[in-house]
């Protein structure tokens, strides 16, 4: 049967179109109204909403409704509630309320709160988001809520992300009024975000404990054949792989999401998703739910889903990129160099905006993107370094260039352009000088930030975006709002800041080792792990422009910052513990087996004396005796420093300990265990291969 995807598309979902059939045209306006401008709803009206929402969602089948909101978990939340409402003579009818849409009283205190729980009552609530369509998924009407405490303080992804949505708004409104676009009322921030993940078949998946606890390997000997031959990068989809694709492909679309690039990526059995791109916001919720599908649709066709952001050592781990752009409700790209005069200057200044942030709060990026997962690949030559930078292209920085220098431009056709802020050459969007090493590039109209961990909300990251873009825009205002001379002063200025923040902008090779000590030289900062980067987010500046903006209170950074730290911490104690219980039941085991085998055979030799005993023999003796040796010794080590972890109270200690201690003593033992991976002969080798998980699925 041939599948009708306009028809199939939003099936599933409670958006505009259903909307204005099934509202009373008063209804639909006023929900309209808070839905493009943030005006308070009356309780009638979501009265109104919720009944037809009941009735849409009934009618697909739906018995329950839930508030689906975003907990600092990483992940999503839901509790479900039927419809049903008792009614004389025993019998139910379906119902659902105003009150019930807009508000839910979900307990907090089983959720991470970072310290607002002593703080505060655990009571928590969930508000609608009317700005994100109500779907359905499992028979459920899921309706997108923030989550709050009792006292109004964030304790999910969504709040702070919509809060900085409003700030950008507000700033880049004021900047655009300066240029005469007085018809612009709303500005948002748009993204596509790129989805990395890996397939693997779930019978070899259900024996490898380290994949079901932890997401990742924790240890596995190089394959003899990796990703060297680059050959699955944009190759022939595997028949298995392209139905669950479909499927996949065909349950988003239901939801409304604009699924629409999908392919083979560079590592064996890693693949790609990329939709088109929305609302951040809606881009973040649909980003949620494509990673649950992923998950719950590759259950269905024999496989598991790895989002981990570095499953196996030695091959490509798996990231996702963020394309940020922004954009005015009047359907401009402000990221968008255009090629009339004022419309340059116009896109120079915000490009000097995005610059002189992403300088600014080089750390704040960075922190937006850490977390131990991505430990693993950032600066792990593969992805973008732990370095902030941003990356032009060679036709915007030779602009950029004779900006700084005062000096003439020469465009492709070789055409002597004088540049002040108002002259720019067309600036063409297909970017030919792509360059993937760059964590921050800009490609064409929009940036892309390739930081961001595979298996994290795109939340955080967006967050710090829209806030210190924000923040400069404002800064921006206030100069020129003042300004007699608009132009000059327009030119001064992003001729100064272009200059000030010269050493953000890389056009080179970010893998290089040159790069680092380069990077260095100009000051920028290298946070290597998230241990490192975490205590940016406290940072005086870090508070300073979270709260001018009213992102996130003094409290609310501190808490997040606590359940960063605690969440860093519990994912490497997770990790050892796994690693220790697979080592001392079956690693253990197989390589004593081995030895024993290798020992009675050579007893057995000198006892007879009726075969010489040769070289060979003996030295795998002695090499497995030692690696056994070591074994145990580097397991007692990791046992006893996870022990010590229990007797650290404080977090941000804590979190060092797990980073300096029990990583680094987990890798010992990895070491060990992959020497003898080697030499164990499969048959007593307890667990899969890397070669036999990547290449699974058949
Ligand atoms: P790539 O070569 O990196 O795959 P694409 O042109 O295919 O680049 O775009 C990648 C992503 O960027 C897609 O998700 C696309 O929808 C998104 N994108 C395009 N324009 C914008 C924009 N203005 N704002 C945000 N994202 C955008
Ligand atoms: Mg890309």
């Amino acid at each position: 049967m041939t599948m009708n995807v306009p028809e199939l598309f939003g099936c599933k979902v409670f958006n505009d179109a259903v909307m204005k059939e099934r509202l009373p045209k008063d209804t639909y306006k006023a929900l309209k109204k808070t839905i493009d401008e943030g005006t308070h709803l009356q309780l009638d009206v979501a009265n109104v909403v919720a009944h037809a929402m009941k009735d849409w969602a009934t009618e697909q089948g739906a018995t329950h409704f839930t508030h689906w909101f975003q907990p600092m978990t990483g992940i999503t939340a839901e509790k479900h509630d039927s419809f049903i409402s008792p009614e004389a003579g025993g019998k139910v009818i379906m119902s659902f309320s105003g009150k019930e849409l807009v508000k839910g009283e979900p307990d907090a205190s089983s959720f991470p709160s970072g310290g607002l729980r002593a703080t505060f009552e655990a009571r928590g609530y969930t508000a609608w988001d009317p700005t994100s369509y109500a779907f359905i998924k499992d028979d459920t009407l899921c309706i997108p809520t923030a989550f709050c405490s009792y006292s109004g303080e964030a304790l999910d992804k969504k709040t702070p992300l919509l809060r900085s949505m409003q700030t950008l708004d507000k700033s880049a409104v004021r900047v655009l009024k300066l240029f005469g676009n007085n018809d612009v009322k709303r500005v948002i921030t748009t993204v596509g975000p790129e989805q990395e993940y890996f397939l693997v078949d779930q019978e070899v998946y259900n024996k490898r404990p380290d994949l079901i606890y932890t997401g990742r390997t924790l240890f596995g000997a190089k394959p003899p054949k990796g990703q060297e031959l680059e050959d699955h990068y944009f190759g022939t989809i595997k028949a298995r792989v392209s139905a669950y694709m479909k499927e996949l492909d065909e349950e988003l679309w239901k939801l409304g999401i604009l699924a629409k690039t999908k392919h083979n990526e560079v590592a064996p059995a890693q693949h790609e998703l990329a939709p088109i791109f929305s609302t951040t916001n809606i881009a973040t919720d649909h980003n949620q739910l494509t990673m649950e599908l992923m998950k719950t649709i590759a259950a269905r066709h024999g496989m598991a889903c790895l989002l981990h952001e570095k499953p196996f050592a030695g091959v490509n781990g798996s990231g996702k990129h963020n394309n940020w752009s922004i954009s005015t409700d009047t359907g401009m790209n402000l990221l968008e160099p255009g090629d009339t005069p004022s419309r340059n200057a116009q896109f120079l200044l915000f490009l000097t905006a995005v610059i002189k942030a992403v300088d600014d709060y080089q750390e704040l990026l960075r922190v937006s993107v850490a977390s131990a997962g991505n430990d693993h690949r950032l600066g792990a030559n593969e992805a973008p370094p732990a370095i902030i930078s941003v990356f032009l292209g060679d036709e915007l920085e030779g602009v950029v260039e004779s900006i700084v220098n005062g000096t003439d431009y020469h465009d492709k056709e070789k055409k002597l352009m004088s540049i002040g802020a108002t002259v720019l050459p067309h600036i063409p969007q297909d970017t030919t000088d792509r360059n993937r090493t760059s964590p921050f590039a800009f490609t064409g109209n929009k940036f892309e930030f390739r930081s961001l961990g595979s298996s994290a909300s795109i939340s955080g990251p967006n967050i710090v975006l829209n806030t210190i873009v924000a923040e400069v825009l404002d800064q921006f205002a206030d100069e020129l709002e003042k300004a007699s001379d608009f132009d000059k002063s327009l030119n001064e200025l992003v001729r100064r800041e272009l200059t000030a923040h010269q050493r953000i902008i890389f056009n080179g090779n970010g893998y290089a080792g040159e790069w680092v000590a380069e990077a260095e030289k100009r000051g920028l900062s290298n946070l290597k792990s998230t241990v490192d980067a975490l205590p940016a987010f406290i940072s005086e500046k870090a508070i300073d422009v979270f709260t001018k903006h009213e992102v996130f209170s003094k409290t609310e950074l501190h808490s997040r910052y606590e359940i960063m730290l605690e969440n860093y911490s519990k994912v490497i104690n997770i990790e050892a513990l796994t690693l220790i219980s697979m080592v001392k039941k079956d690693i253990m085991a197989a390589a004593c087996c081995y030895e024993y085998k290798l020992a009675k055979t050579l007893n057995e030799k000198k006892a007879t004396g009726l075969l010489p005993i040769n070289k060979v023999e003996e030295n795998q003796f002695k090499n497995a005796d030692k690696l056994v040796d070591s074994l145990a010794d580097k397991l007692e080590k990791l046992e006893s420093a996870v022990e010590k972890a229990s007797e650290i109270e404080d977090v941000c200690e804590l979190a060092k300990y797990h980073r300096e201690v029990i990583f680094e003593d987990m890798n010992a033992l990895r070491e060990v265990v992959d020497a003898l991976e080697v030499i164990v002969p499969s048959k007593l080798w307890p667990y899969p291969t890397y070669g036999e998980i990547l290449y699974s699925v058949k």
